[in-house]
């Protein structure tokens, strides 16, 4: 981890802050997707929840996120409630090459296994960058699944 990846992170926050509060049950997550050292890709999660930040970002990027590096606030999903294909998925479609995570999703939807998804495909996985500034934003986050 290096201080470019500090900064994609930190923007990825930026993202994610702006939306703190509107998106209903969801978290709001930032991501940045980054090739060759340009964003080529930007999203946070919709107002009430959907679509995630991933989805938006992926779509913005194209064909640029074949090989590029997804900066994400909190860990991908693995399995989406609506039943839709899941962030993790998704990035791996798109043909991400490393994802870096500021946040373990403890939901039951992600809690680790997007994570593994990710890594069990052979993609670079990163986790902690920036984990306290991300953390704070989901200080009021009560994922499903946790009591
Ligand atoms: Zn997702």
């Amino acid at each position: 981890m290096t201080a470019t990846d500090n900064s994609w992170m930190g923007r990825a926050i930026a993202l994610a802050a702006a939306r703190v509060g509107k998106t209903g049950g969801n978290p709001s997550v930032g991501c940045v997707i980054v090739a060759d050292g340009v964003a080529v890709g930007e999203g946070v999660t919709g107002e009430g929840g959907r679509p995630h930040a991933e989805e938006i970002a992926l779509a913005a990027a194209g064909d640029g996120a074949r090989g590029a590096t997804a900066y994400v606030t909190l860990e991908p999903c693995a399995e989406r409630s609506s039943g839709a294909a899941s962030c993790s998925a998704r990035l791996l479609a798109a043909g991400i090459a490393r994802v870096v995570v500021a946040c373990e999703d403890a939901s039951t939807l992600a809690g680790g296994r997007g994570a593994m998804l990710l890594r069990d495909a052979g993609v670079d996985f990163d986790l902690g960058v920036l984990s306290a500034e991300a953390a704070a934003l989901y200080s009021g986050y009560r994922p499903r699944g946790q009591r």
